[in-house]
């Protein structure tokens, strides 16, 4: 028996069975990137995680609105509220303007969305689109008596909030101890805590991306772009949302605060965090510099890569580990991983294409028994918290079975044609529409065609008319054309 669904709460802390509010609607919310920089390993890591989140629950049959926002605008240096709009910053050094630097990154991150044959977004919301709904949360928090205003800047009161509700309930802080280590800064603060955050923040004659709001020209703090996006899409509660775990504290506590003190009501019911891709044991990270850009390792430029590596090799390597566990990097990983991709993809074309054979043998209760618990165990381990590591393992193990038919160890008349065809939707699903793994054709395609016109000039040498005619017809047929020129043998493309 298949167990159901289960994910583990951030906020409960446990395991739990995924009951949606509203089957079989799913609203699942992802807090996407932050677009002043290109994303790196890390961040794909986790938006591939939530990739595959996205593509299981569709596959059970969920109606999945996934909402993964772009954060343009309102992220400063550090959490304390201070320093440059990154943004503004990248622009001022690109000598661009904070839209374009905002549009390329996009444009780049939706390129390695693709490049790792990732479902876009049901909707992709943008911060700077929700401005107008962004000041409403903060005036609804300041009637509230939740925030206050000083010289322009709006910020959250941490302590007030925390007398009728729980600040630090989905990170385990406590309060005391974050004011506690906080203090030292707080004569230097405008806030009344060091641990109040600004939902809104005047903007400096220097800082380009400003709106007008009721406290003057500014634009909106770290968090309140969540909590509007996400309310505004998938309702005041909704079922996931997702991000890293490096998200939940501050960002993804604030969320909670500012939905819960706007609408008196916890915003999510499942909160799921992905762990980092680290690198010797340190979180990849864009301000540390140790992160590797995605064309990096396709080229394998980078000082601490041996070659290249594909980004389904990649892709695998990830796979190979539950979203919750630190993923380290390592060049004898990515080399695994890629034999395993190659192993599970060269089962993909084989199953694709293998068709069942009435052999007449009988059946063999024990092997449908095998293989019945192998298909399940695939399920299983998917439906324990997306463990696709796990589920690989499985995948291989049906594999086995494929190859023992394919060479005639494994009857066909044993399993029966039901199994069979169980057998070819389960590998076929599960690696392609839900691991979603894809074939990576031979990146010199070039070196095919220039290997099959040596043969070519081979047979021609030799009179064997037939072979050349095959060769000809064969690469016409993908668009090459065979020229014999005075000077020799050449290709070209078909006009
Ligand atoms: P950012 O663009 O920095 O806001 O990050 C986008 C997403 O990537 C967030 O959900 C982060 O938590 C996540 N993230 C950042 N660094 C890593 C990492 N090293 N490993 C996995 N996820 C990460
Ligand atoms: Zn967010």
């Amino acid at each position: 028996m298949v167990e159901k669904l289960r994910i583990y709460n951030s906020l409960s802390k446990k395991k739990e069975t995924f009951e949606p509010l509203e089957p079989p609607f799913v609203g699942m919310y992802v807090c996407g990137p932050t677009v002043y920089s290109d994303v790196h390993l890390g961040n794909i890591r986790t938006f591939m995680s939530f990739d595959v989140v996205y593509r299981y629950l569709t596959y059970l049959g969920y109606k999945v609105r996934y909402v993964r926002n772009i954060t343009d605008v309102g992220h400063l240096e550090n959490d304390a509220d201070e320093g440059e709009d990154k943004i503004s910053k990248k622009a001022r050094l690109e000598h661009l303007e904070p839209m374009e630097i905002v549009q390329k990154y996009t444009n780049g991150f939706h390129e390695l969305t693709q490049i790792f044959n990732m479902k876009p977004p049901s909707i992709e919301p943008s911060a700077t689109g929700h401005i107008v709904e962004q000041i409403e949360m903060t005036q609804t928090l300041l009637d509230k008596g939740l925030a206050y205003e000083v010289n322009g800047s709006v910020y959250f009161d941490v302590a007030k909030y925390d007398k009728n509700h729980h600040y630090g309930k989905l990170s385990g802080r406590k309060i005391e101890e974050m004011m506690e280590s906080g203090r030292a800064l707080a004569s230097q603060d405008e806030k009344r805590n060091t641990i109040d955050f600004a939902l809104w923040k005047k903007a400096s004659p220097e800082h380009i991306m400003r709106w007008s709001s009721p406290w003057g020209k500014g634009f909106p703090g770290w968090h309140l772009e969540c909590s509007v996006m996400g309310t505004k899409y998938l309702g005041q509660t909704f079922d996931i949302h997702g991000g890293g775990l490096d998200l939940q504290f501050p960002h993804h506590e604030c969320e909670i605060a500012q939905s819960v003190g706007t609408y008196g009501k916890d915003p999510v019911r499942y909160w799921m965090h992905t762990n980092m891709l680290t690198v010797n044991g340190q979180k990849m990270s864009k301000s540390l510099g140790n992160s590797f850009l995605p064309h990096e390792l396709f080229t394998g430029n980078h000082p601490l890569l041996d070659e290249p590596y594909s980004p389904m090799t990649t892709k695998f390597f990830m796979l190979q580990s539950h979203y919750s566990s630190t993923l380290d990097f390592s060049n004898d990983a990515l080399k695994a991983a890629r034999k395993g991709y190659k192993k599970m993809i060269n089962g993909l074309r084989l199953v694709k294409q293998m068709q069942y054979v009435d052999d007449g043998a009988p059946q063999d209760e024990r092997t449908i028994q095998q293989v019945t618990n192998i298909i399940e165990a695939c399920h299983s381990a998917m439906n324990d918290d997306f463990n696709t590591a796990l589920a690989i393992g499985q995948l291989f193990n049906l594999l086995k079975k494929i190859n023992s038919l394919h060479t005639g160890q494994l009857a066909f008349g044993a399993l029966g044609a039901e199994v069979f065809e169980e057998i070819k939707t389960t590998y076929i699903d599960f690696v392609e529409n839900i691991l979603a793994l894809k074939e990576e054709a031979p990146s010199d395609y070039k070196g095919l065609v220039e290997a099959m016109v040596e043969i070519y000039k081979e047979a021609k040498f030799k009179k064997d008319f037939d072979r050349v005619d095959k060769i000809r017809a064969g690469l016409k047929a993908n668009g090459i054309i065979v020229k014999d020129m005075k000077t020799g043998i050449e290709w070209a493309y078909e006009e």
